[in-house]
């Protein structure tokens, strides 16, 4: 999963971050990917609490698609 935009030949960080489904609260352990330049800034903190707050485990995800749960 990648955080802000990583431009074309742009060194990159990998990084994980402890997820949790907001639906079912199911732990997920998130590979992530971000530009060395946004990595630790500001916007890049905020987006990624943000991708946190929205985050939901593949089944949860499946389930909001077919209409099964909403938010
Ligand atoms: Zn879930």
């Amino acid at each position: 999963m990648i955080i802000g935009k990583i431009n074309k030949n742009e060194p990159t960080i990998r990084f994980s971050l402890d997820l949790n489904c907001i639906h079912c609260g199911k732990k997920v352990p998130g590979g992530m990917l971000t530009s060395e330049q946004y990595y630790g800034t500001y916007s890049f903190l905020l987006e990624v609490d943000d991708f946190k707050k929205k985050y939901l485990c593949g089944i949860c995800r499946d389930k909001k698609r077919t209409g099964k749960i909403e938010k």
